[in-house]
């Protein structure tokens, strides 16, 4: 090989070894070019993960300072709540010392009875308010936080003696004097005993007075009796100077009920 052939052979070495250069540098670069487009993916997801994380921590913030506001909220009202339940222990305390002082005060039925019963000989009159037939009238607690009702006074007379009155029983009296509260004077009855007890003692103010005693009275009790005690007829009825109808109603005792 002469000189310009070893020139040759280094030239072509010298250009060998550049490509070889040219190619690591290309490789290099591409392989830079690579990384850098990693890097701006993962630059970008990391971007993408922070506007995430804020905008969690943002929602995060909100639900904090909601629960603040609700856990304060809920505090306040406890504290009215509180407030509230003093003010009703109070109040109950109040409404117990009220009432302990109410029943000390209150009198029983019968005491307020008596204060308006005049004790004497005979009937002893209740002085109090009445009803329309004579009869006193008391208010009485009508219980279970019902409403008070009023009841007859000769009815508690006689419970103060003999305890209370069988259901359905009435208090009767024998002096036939309403207003009367003398307990000896009081029996007890029943409601059939007390209508027959109050026709027989012409107290019935529907029918006006009984029998005889009636103005336009056509018969004596007598001849009711004997009319009763015979066979009802046209024949009696004209005997007796009265109707037919009349007649029948004396058997049926429509009329002179309170002869028996
Ligand atoms: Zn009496």
């Amino acid at each position: 090989m002469g000189l310009f052939g070893k020139k040759k052979e280094q030239t072509e070495e010298r250009v060998y070894e550049k490509s070889e250069e040219l190619v690591l540098k290309e490789a290099l670069e591409t392989e830079v070019e690579k990384l850098q487009k990693e890097f701006r993916i993962k630059q970008e997801e990391i971007e993408s993960i922070t506007k995430k994380l804020q905008s969690v921590k943002e929602e995060y913030d909100v639900a904090t300072s909601n629960l603040m506001s609700v856990k304060k909220e809920s505090n306040q009202k406890k504290m009215e709540l509180d407030t509230i339940y003093l003010e009703y222990k109070d109040i109950k305390s109040k409404i117990t010392n009220a009432d302990q002082i109410f029943n000390k005060n209150k009198k029983s039925i019968e005491e307020r009875l008596w204060e308006k019963v005049k004790k004497q000989d005979g009937c002893w009159l209740w002085t109090g308010s009445t009803n329309e037939d004579g009869y006193g009238k008391i208010y009485a607690s009508g219980g279970n936080g019902q409403k008070e009702k009023k009841v007859s006074v000769h009815r508690v007379a006689w419970e103060s003696i003999n305890g209370k009155i069988t259901d359905g029983m009435s208090v009767l009296h024998q002096c036939d004097n309403p207003p009367c509260c003398n307990p000896n004077h009081l029996f007890l009855g029943t409601q059939a005993d007390n209508i027959h007890d109050m026709y027989a003692k012409g107290r019935n103010r529907n029918i006006g007075p009984l029998g005889e005693a009636a103005p336009s009275a056509k018969l004596t009790a007598d001849q009711v009796r004997e009319i009763r005690s015979r066979k009802s007829s046209l024949a009696l009825a004209k005997e007796f100077g009265i109707s037919y109808r009349h007649l029948r109603q004396l058997f049926t005792g429509v009329r002179w009920k309170h002869i028996l």
